[in-house]
């Protein structure tokens, strides 16, 4: 299979979808000839191959591997054109690809801890980044903190728990924001200090998923001392639907998505 360097486009094709909470599908998508070549964080444009629905933007959900294979992890907005579709396609779809995009990568000399924030799908590309940062530095302290509504909304929870069971240096947790009697169930925010550490000067920081989560776990972690340069974020912008709930106004201001989780 021929690769193609830089950004390009290219034509994947569908081979599982699988239902992995009850508002997210995790999409396996392999190339049909070239592949795109991406870095760990990353992100791609998807629309169908007749142009449709509208492009939009999505996380590739696991570290680059040979055959090229691409994981989305899609959340479905209510009245949402291109995710709707996309949890409607099958195996052997044919779909577009167009990237890679984004900088949602860590900094190629870094080897301090690093702590990976993902909410909802936003899990995505803090799961490509745990996968590559354990293949690649594997004595690189890495904690990976998960938020969802309910145990129905974890994804991967066994894999990460085998993760931490095998490797010294990987830390896994997460946190049920509407489970009172999960052991966790405050937002990360609120929880960074106890769980993870009072001193986070020197961690790199990757935080993802809708906007107000992202800005909450940025600004906690800088109140924790890490540096507003060693914090990355990924903003998914569109708030989607079945999580609207009880949360708060959107801030005057912002437009993109309030917390979700
Ligand atoms: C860099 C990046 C990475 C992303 N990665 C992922 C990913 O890995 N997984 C994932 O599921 N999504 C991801 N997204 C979001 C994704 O690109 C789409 O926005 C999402 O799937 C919705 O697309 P849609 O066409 O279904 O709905 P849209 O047409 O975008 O919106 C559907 C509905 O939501 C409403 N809506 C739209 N925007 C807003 C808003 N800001 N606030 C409130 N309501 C709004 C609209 O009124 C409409 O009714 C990412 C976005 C970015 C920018």
């Amino acid at each position: 299979m021929s690769q193609a360097n830089t950004w390009s486009q290219h034509r994947y094709r569908v081979q599982s979808s699988v239902a992995v909470t009850p508002v997210i599908r995790e999409l396996w998508l392999m190339p049909v000839r070239e592949q795109i070549i991406f870095r760990a964080g990353q992100y791609v444009l998807l629309s169908d191959v007749d142009w449709r629905v509208p492009q939009r933007s999505y996380s590739v959900a696991n570290a680059p591997r040979a055959d090229g294979a691409i994981s989305i992890l899609v959340t479905r907005v209510q009245g949402g054109p291109t995710s709707t579709w996309s949890h409607a396609l099958e195996t052997g779809d044919e779909v577009l690809l167009e990237g890679p995009f984004g900088t949602f990568m860590s900094a190629a000399d870094r080897r301090g801890p690093a702590l990976l924030l993902g909410a909802g799908s936003g899990l995505a590309p803090v799961r490509a980044l745990a996968e590559d940062l354990i293949e690649r530095e594997p004595r690189r302290p890495i904690t990976l903190f998960f938020s969802c509504r309910t145990r129905a909304d974890l994804i991967d929870h066994e894999r990460f728990q085998g993760w931490q069971r095998e490797r010294t240096d990987f830390r896994y947790l997460h946190t049920l924001t509407r489970d009172p009697s999960a052991p966790l169930h405050a937002r990360i925010p609120a929880l960074l200090a106890d769980c993870v550490g009072r001193d986070l000067a020197g961690w790199e920081v990757f935080t993802s998923g809708p906007s107000g989560f992202v800005v909450g776990c940025s600004s906690a972690a800088q109140a924790l001392g890490a540096l507003a340069t060693d914090i990355h974020t990924e903003e998914f912008f569109t708030d989607p639907q079945p999580w609207l709930g009880d949360m708060p106004p959107v801030p005057a201001g912002r437009s993109t998505m309030q917390e979700t989780s």
